[in-house]
Formats: C-alpha cells, structure tokens, sequence
C-alpha cells in the first residue's frame, strides 16, 4: 500500500499553495461582507471566482478556457483539500458552480453555455437549482410545476421550496413537468428562468441561525413566460439529466463532508484541554472517552475516503460515496454535539470557536450549538441520510426494495 502522493501531485500542491498564499480573500475582506442578503454574491466572491477562472483553479479538473489546468481527480482532490485548509470557500454560489454551469455545459446549446453558464464561471452571474417543491423532496420525479408550450413561450406555474441562493441569483434552473401523462421520472424538463420575469416570486425562509442572512427560499411561479429556446437539453429528459446534474455534486459532496469532519475535530481537540478542565473527574472520563470515538469515526471517515476516491479516480464505481456522505455527515454532526454537551448548560451562551469566520467549505461555523444545529443542512441536503441507507441497502448490501 503506497500512502503518499506522488512527486507531480506534490508539485502540484505547492504550486496551489504558492498561488493561494498571494491571491486568496482576506479572512478580513471575507468577514467585512459575510452575507449575501443585499441581492448579490459578495463583491470579494465575485472578484474571488474571476481570479481563479483568470488562473485555472476555478474547476482545476476543466480545460483552460472553462477555468481550469486539465488536472487529473487526484490534483482535484488535492485542490479540495488544501482550500478547505487554508478556509477559503471556493464560491458562495455552490449550486451554480457545483450544478448548474456543469450541466449546462453538458446539456445545454452554445448559446446556453455563452449566456448562461460561463457568466458563472467568470464570477459575473448566480444561478439557484430549482428542483425540491413542498411535496418532492426525496421523491424528487414527483414535483408539479409545469411548464407548457404556448407558441413559442413557455407558460411555467408552479412552487419550488429550499432554493438556496434564490433571493441573489440572476436566474434558476428549473425543473418542471412537461407531460402531465408519462410516467412520473418520465416527462420532466429543464428550464432557465431568469429571477426577474414576470411572475417569479421570491420568498427567503428565516433560518434559526443566521435570521437576517437568509439562504434558503420558496419560489413561486405564476404564468412566467420564457422563450421556448430557454429548455435545456431534450425534451421530457430532465430526471436522466437531474441524475447526470448531481453526479457532478456527489464527489464534492463527501470530500467536503470529510474535510468539515476533519475540521471540526481539529478544533475540538484544540478547545478540549480548556473545556475539560472544567468538569469533575468522573464527567471528564465520560468526556474523553467521547472525544476519542469522535477522533475515531474522523480517521475511518478519512480512510473510506481515500478508499472510495482511488477507486473513483481509476473510474471505478463507488458505492463508497453514500457510505461517506452519511458517514461523515452524521460523524461531524456527532462531534458538534460531542462538544455542545461537553460545554453543558454553557453551550447556549458561550462564544464562537475559534475560526475565522469563514467556514472551509461554504457554510458557516459559529458556536458549538449552532454547529450542530447546522450540522442538519448536511444531513438532509443532496440526499438525505435515510435515503442514503436505503442507496446502501440495495445497491451496496443488495437487500430488497421494500
Ligand atoms: C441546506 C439545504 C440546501 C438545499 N438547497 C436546495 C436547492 O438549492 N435546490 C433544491 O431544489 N433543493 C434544495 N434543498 C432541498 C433538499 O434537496 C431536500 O430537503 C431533500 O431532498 C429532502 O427533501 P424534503 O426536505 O422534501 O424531505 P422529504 O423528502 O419530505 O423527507 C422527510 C423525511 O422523510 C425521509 N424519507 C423520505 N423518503 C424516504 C424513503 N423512501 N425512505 C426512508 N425515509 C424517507 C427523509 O429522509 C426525511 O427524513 C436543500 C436542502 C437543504 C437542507
């Protein structure tokens, strides 16, 4: 078993280090402007993306003129890793970085990806993925918005909830149905609808954290016409691209969850001394014996990792990512809740742990409790952890659907 990098991957991480220590958002910079509520992505976000489309470290893994350097997944993986290090959040618009402007450029026409999809790369544009509707959620192939073409418009009605980034993106990709009569994963489609057509209503959700800071939204449509040439893709082929769409997210998805994992272990096992001092000798052996099964569950979640992305970097499949996402999503939900317990009574008062301000990979850290209350965005978004065992009871453990 060979448990280095090789020479070119270490280059290629000093050569990102080196960038990264000249050109990154000031932890100052970054926390003068923190919230997107004033209608935008931050200015010092917008300036970030352009500098590293500019230099090809937006998507490392793309060729040049879509902002990366042609890196192989190692080099991405690596890349992943030393940004969540060094706790510069690669964008503030995940879905339209993450999602959107991959499938676009996918899916989408030369007119789609000019228009739409290189404006976020380049930092000029937001895009908000609207696919979660009040009554399709897991069970995304049920949701009801529809679109229907009238000449050469298209008429969308419709509501979509959990949008996040809605209230500052400059349009959505948004998922409707277009035949009412196929069979419910049959007959969606994909539509960009810019946010201020007629008709679009926006509605952010106060959130328990960060109530003035809204990221989350309700979106409604009512008769919002668009241009026929607005569809992405084929027609009625929306949930086959729904599946392509996320697939960009997923190994995203896990290398983060395990880099936050990580992160908050470390700052835990900093904080630890100060906290335990504090308890009587007996709670301190419960305390410690917790701390070390949460040190643990952190160094197997590392471990699956590396297991899962070697394979996936040979391109083989790897049921490994629904292990890891509901692995380390609901280890770093272990730890927040570890150490909010080991404050006590004190954990509803005390200050933030010691971080920048800026959380690693896109969210906000904070004090413990209000670490482990958002530990609960990661449990439940891109798949929540019920269907990730269900994902792992039929398709790793072969067990029956039912
Ligand atoms: C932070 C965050 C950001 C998000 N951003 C977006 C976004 O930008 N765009 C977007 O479209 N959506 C977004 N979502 C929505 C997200 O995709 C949904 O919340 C998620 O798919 C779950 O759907 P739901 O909330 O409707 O819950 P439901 O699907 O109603 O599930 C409720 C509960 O039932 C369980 N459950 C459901 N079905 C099954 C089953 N078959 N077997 C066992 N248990 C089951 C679930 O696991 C869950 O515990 C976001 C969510 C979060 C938390």
């Amino acid at each position: 078993m060979k448990l280095r990098f090789d020479d070119d991957v270490e280059a290629f991480r000093a050569e990102l280090l080196a960038w990264l220590a000249i050109n990154r958002p000031s932890a100052a910079e970054m926390a003068a402007e923190p919230s997107v509520s004033t209608g935008h992505a931050p200015a010092w976000a917008r300036r970030w993306t352009r500098t590293m489309f500019d230099a090809g470290w937006l998507v490392p893994g793309w060729p040049p003129e879509r902002g990366g350097r042609n890196a192989g997944p190692i080099e991405s993986l690596v890349y992943i890793e030393e940004l969540a290090k060094a706790r510069v959040p690669r964008t503030t618009n995940v879905q339209g970085l993450g999602i959107v402007a991959p499938s676009i450029i996918d899916y989408g026409t030369d007119a789609q990806i000019r228009h739409y999809a290189m404006p976020i790369l380049r930092g000029e544009a937001t895009a908000c993925l609207g696919m979660s509707e009040p009554n399709a959620g897991s069970d995304l192939a049920a949701l009801t918005t529809r679109a229907v073409l009238e000449g050469d418009q298209w008429v969308i009605n419709g509501q979509k909830v959990w949008t996040s980034g809605a209230n500052y993106a400059d349009f959505c990709f948004l998922f409707c149905r277009t035949d009412p009569h196929a069979p419910k994963h049959q007959g969606i489609s994909i539509i960009i609808v810019p946010m201020d057509t007629p008709g679009v209503t926006v509605r952010p959700l106060p959130e328990i954290i960060h109530p003035d800071q809204p990221d989350l939204n309700e979106v409604f449509l009512t008769d919002v016409t668009v241009p026929a040439h607005h569809l992405v893709g084929e027609l009625n082929n929306g949930w086959a691209m729904a599946n392509g769409s996320l697939a960009h997210e997923r190994a995203m998805v896990w290398v983060n969850a395990v880099m936050g994992l990580e992160e908050s272990l470390a700052t835990l096992l900093v904080e630890a001394p100060a906290l335990l001092d504090r308890l009587t000798p007996i709670e301190r052996t419960l305390a410690v014996d917790q701390i070390v099964q949460v040190a643990i569950d952190t160094q197997a979640a590392r471990c699956l990792g590396y297991r899962g992305f070697a394979k996936f970097a040979r391109g083989a499949g790897a049921p490994e990512q629904a292990l890891m996402k509901l692995y380390a999503s609901e280890a770093r939900q272990r730890v927040a809740l570890v150490a909010a317990e080991i404050q006590g009574a004190d954990a509803v008062v005390a200050g933030g742990v010691a971080n920048d301000g800026h959380h690693a990979v896109d969210e906000p850290q904070g004090t413990w409790l209000e670490q482990y209350f958002h530990s609960f965005a990661n449990t439940i978004s891109a798949g929540a952890s019920e269907i990730q065992r269900n994902i792992i009871a039929e398709r790793i453990l072969g067990l029956p659907r039912k």
